[in-house]
């Protein structure tokens, strides 16, 4: 570490250029930075001796909050006012929250709207993004205290599924806890910057990072080359982790020892229960046996049965893993290394099934509760420029595109493609002075983009008055090294412009993304022909309008047999429209065409000499 720096005329810290990286837990969260000497990342350790801070905050009868130990202790005595798992609501509207509202015993909010979840807690009402700085800013109090420095730049990580909606709102946090978020990370990205996996310079590899906490199970596949990360698949549980092996031993003893016991009516006898059965499992990733004491009655267990209970978690962690490989296309020989993550990859038959499973040695020598944050560090360290042996590349999960004449979704950034990016795309009006057009923004794979999810919405104003198709507008979509995207609109012409940046009104969950990639694939052929019906109306329907137009303005140009078969041609290709026939259209709209060029071209023809007569050509 470097020096002390305080302002001595006002005791304050001097603000320093340290970059933290933070792990943002649903269970535990910590912090650590690379040290200045050795190079190394080090979880920082404040004089309790933890490095972890439970992602636990209670509030007093005052509004006051405690945050980390002190404030898991009230999980018992006064679960109402305490919040746990706070990351699960992160960029969620209670719609995605309704099927898990029992896995919370605080108040989560429900104003029947797609609007983002609050927490109440009394008379007041926290957002997920609020109860997350608490956390952040505990963070940064401990890490001001252990440096004795102003700390106030961070990498924070992420899963790797979250959306944007869900990224945003963890920088929010991060702002909000006084923390400028120079990156957002994730996890399993962190894990191998950790082990110095993916240097510049190495040959490319294939990882998987088996990360399994107190409440969910994420697997990832990353291809690491040169200092790229690319994540080619996520998996997981969100509902399943170390805490599901708790439970498991509760259940067990409870049938063992308290048979009879209202468990349901004893809250703190199901308490003690869980309280010893956590210290049980953690004891028999190194002993063979436990043995403690629940409300006077000596509870035991062999690691033997614990191994027994746990097996069905770790199969549906090993399904998730089978899923991944096949999202990725590959299979488990083709993994190059596995990184182990997670509180409860401390397990030893974790570590035997998931060795097993991929067939390799596992990367499992630090803390796996602390890898994550190691590697923000490492990335910190990078953003400083104090290591230029790495560059971070993630993908997009999803298609962003806008939606275009006929509800037809647009893509311009395709789904998987390598983060940050940028795409643009030229449009134009479809009505003669037409002043303004509607940029709608849309995730998803499908083709109309009714089937897509939309993200955001504006409206380009004060485009000049101009005929249809002559103002040319240029759609830009950057998407950021974080996965926030900003469109902007400009028109070429006359310059006016106008730019948003999508805060989706609330997050999807890693099975909404699954659900629309696979509606994606099902619906794929009916899309298509959706897709050319699509545009041969709205071709046709152009037509008919200039034609009409046409009629309109130069009507005395006509001979009358013209006049008659162009309404005949009008009046078919309208039939053909109604018929939603897409080959039909076609036919009649190349119909109207051939009967109408000839007298265009002919009063084209002498618009122009007319237009010409007087002018002088030099
Ligand atoms: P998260 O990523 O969800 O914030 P962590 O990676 O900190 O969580 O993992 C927390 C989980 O790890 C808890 O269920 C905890 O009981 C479990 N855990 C911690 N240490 C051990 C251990 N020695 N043996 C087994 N499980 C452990
Ligand atoms: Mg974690």
């Amino acid at each position: 570490m470097g020096k002390i720096s305080i302002n001595i005329a006002t005791g304050s810290l001097l603000q320093s250029d340290i970059i933290v990286g933070i792990d943002l837990g649903t269970t535990n969260s910590l912090i650590a930075m690379v040290k200045s000497d050795t190079r190394e990342p080090i979880a920082l350790r404040e004089i309790d001796g933890l490095t972890l801070v439970p992602s636990v905050v209670h509030f007093d009868a005052d509004g006051g909050a405690e945050v980390g130990n002190p404030a898991k202790e009230y999980l018992i005595t006064d679960p109402e006012n305490t919040i746990y798992s706070a990351k699960r609501l992160m960029g969620k509207s209670y719609k995605d929250m309704y099927a898990h509202k029992d896995f919370f015993s605080y108040n989560v909010i429900d104003d029947g709207t797609d609007a983002l979840v609050k927490v109440q807690i009394g008379d007041k009402f926290y957002s997920p993004v609020e109860l997350s700085s608490f956390i952040l800013k505990e963070l940064k109090k401990r890490a001001e205290h252990i440096l004795k420095v102003n700390v106030s730049k961070a990498v924070i990580t992420v899963p790797a599924y979250f959306n944007d909606a869900q990224r945003q709102a963890t920088r929010d946090a991060g702002k909000l806890a006084g923390l400028d978020v120079l990156r957002i990370v994730n996890e399993p990205t962190a894990a191998s910057l950790a082990y110095g996996l993916g240097m510049k310079g190495h040959t490319e590899r294939t990882i998987a990072v088996y990360d399994l906490g107190g409440g969910t199970f994420d697997i990832s596949i990353l291809t690491l080359s040169d200092g790229i990360f690319e994540v080619l698949a996520t998996n997981g549980d969100t509902y399943l982790g170390g805490d599901d092996m708790d439970n498991a031993i509760v259940t067990y003893w409870k049938q063992t020892y308290f048979p009879t016991a209202d468990i349901a009516g004893n809250k703190s006898l199901g308490q003690e229960l869980r309280v010893a059965a956590e210290k049980a499992k953690k004891a028999l990733s190194a002993d063979s046996q436990f043995t403690g004491s629940v409300a006077g009655v000596e509870v035991t267990i062999t690691l033997e049965k614990f191994n027994e209970l746990i097996q069905p978690i770790l199969d549906k962690t090993l399904d998730c893993c089978k899923n991944a490989l096949k999202d990725a296309s590959l299979t488990a020989d083709k993994i190059d290394a596995v990184v182990m993550v997670g509180g409860s990859t401390r397990v030893p038959a974790v570590k035997n099934a998931v060795k097993a499973f991929f067939g390799r040695e596992l990367y499992d020598e630090l803390n796996p509760d602390e890898v994550v944050a190691l590697g923000a560090a490492v990335q910190a360290d990078i953003l400083a420029g104090n290591n230029t042996d790495m560059l971070l590349i993630d993908v997009t999960p999803l298609s962003l595109g806008i939606e275009t004449m006929g509800g037809l979704m647009d893509v311009l950034i395709p789904r998987n493609s390598k983060i940050p990016t940028k795409a643009g795309r030229q449009y134009t009006t479809s009505k003669d002075g037409q002043s303004g057009m509607r940029i709608s923004v849309f995730q998803g794979e499908r083709d109309l983009v009714q089937d897509n999810r939309k993200l955001a919405e504006f409206n380009l104003t004060g485009i000049p008055a101009m005929p249809a198709g002559l103002p040319k507008v240029e759609v830009t979509f950057l998407l950021d090294a974080d996965g926030i995207l900003k469109v902007s609109a400009k028109e070429l012409r006359s310059g006016v412009s106008q730019t948003i940046e999508v805060k989706p009104q609330y997050g999807l969950t890693d099975e909404q993304v699954e659900d629309m990639l696979l509606a994606s694939l099902t619906n794929a052929k009916a899309d298509i022909s959706t897709r050319a019906l699509v545009e041969a109306t709205t071709e046709a329907q152009q037509m008919i309008e200039t034609t009409e137009k046409f009629l309109k303005k130069y009507s005395g140009a006509l001979t009358e047999e013209e006049t008659a078969t162009t309404s005949a041609s009008l009046q078919a290709l309208h039939d053909a429209i109604a018929a939603k026939d897409k080959n039909l259209i076609q036919k009649r709209t190349e119909e109207l065409n051939d009967i109408s060029r000839p007298y265009a071209e002919r009063v084209m023809d002498s618009a122009l000499k007319e237009a010409m007569k007087g002018k002088k050509v030099i």
